[in-house]
């Protein structure tokens, strides 16, 4: 398993995934999907990259548009945001809940 798929992986659980599977966050496909660095990662500075706010997951319809259209991409990165935001509250919670 690659860092930035384990990265995903630990942050999101089953959230998002079954067994070895991703669903995509954007149209939730579960078809082709693939783990997509928000902003691309570039020679020597691929570490900082692998930031679970910088990795989503696409299918290989949305992720060719992320490619293509820089609007698009920026879009994947709202939602992909609001999503950690949603997650780590709801951590927060199950952690309030333990006490
Ligand atoms: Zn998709
Ligand atoms: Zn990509």
């Amino acid at each position: 398993m690659q860092k930035h798929t384990k990265i995903f992986f630990d942050f999101w659980n089953d959230e998002f995934t079954l067994a070895q599977t991703y669903q995509c966050f954007s149209c939730s496909s579960w078809e082709g999907t693939d783990i997509h660095h928000i902003e691309p990662k570039q020679m020597g500075g691929s570490k900082c990259k692998d930031h679970i706010t910088n990795l989503t997951c696409l299918c290989r319809k949305c992720h060719d548009l992320c490619h293509k259209s820089k609007d698009f991409n920026k879009s994947i990165q709202a939602k992909t945001l609001r999503l950690i935001a949603d997650k780590l509250e709801e951590k927060l919670e199950l952690g309030y809940e333990h006490r």
